[in-house]
């Protein structure tokens, strides 16, 4: 956001919360917490914000916006980079670069994961379930309780720090992501360490 755009904010919170009551420096203040949002965003996270509470502070419209953004990449599943996973490096800034571009709402394409796969059904939901690809590329969203991948880096082998090449993901992230249950999570701690 640039600073008219932050002052047109606090200007928007001002109408929509008549409690507020702006201090000349409050545009400067938001503008060093805000700076680095996306202008739309921040200005649709006022607006939601201001449907629910009388009262809206620079956090709520930080988290607002994350929100926004986590609703994007909820709508379906990551594609994946093209960079071979075997270069996490450029692997992992690719995957970011990705994960950007359709939380920021600048990409809205949904391109199949690869050529070689079908396209998921949607009255096969099984097919999201067992397909590991999929299950790698959706528990990139977490970091990894186990080796400590942070969001975005696939799993390494711990110590030697080599990316999985068998398993989607540590068992452990795969439950931190919502993908397995914990009852499996005995088989979980000795995947494939190697
Ligand atoms: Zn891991």
């Amino acid at each position: 956001m640039t600073p008219t755009e932050t002052a047109r904010l606090v200007a928007l919170v001002t109408a929509m919360c008549p409690s507020t009551h702006p201090e000349e420096t409050t545009a400067q203040a938001w503008h060093l917490l805000l700076a680095d949002l996306d202008a739309t965003d921040a200005w649709t996270a006022v607006i939601r914000l201001g449907r629910q509470r009388h009262h809206i502070a620079a956090a709520d419209i930080r988290a607002e916006v994350r929100a926004i953004r986590n609703e994007r990449l909820a709508r379906a599943p990551l594609p994946l980079p093209d960079t071979d996973p075997d270069d996490p490096r450029r692997y992992r800034a690719e995957l970011l670069a990705i994960v950007d571009a359709i939380a920021s709402g600048r990409r809205i394409d949904r391109a199949p994961v690869t050529p070689a796969d079908p396209p998921p059904r949607r009255s096969d939901p099984k097919h999201n379930v067992n397909s590991k690809r999929d299950l790698r590329t959706r528990s990139l969203r977490v970091p990894c309780p186990w080796c400590g991948a942070a969001p975005g880096g696939p799993c390494v082998v711990p110590r030697l720090g080599i990316p999985l090449r068998n398993a989607p993901a540590h068992e452990a992230r795969l439950i931190a992501a919502g993908l397995a249950n914990s009852g499996r999570e005995r088989a979980g701690k000795d995947t494939e360490t190697q």
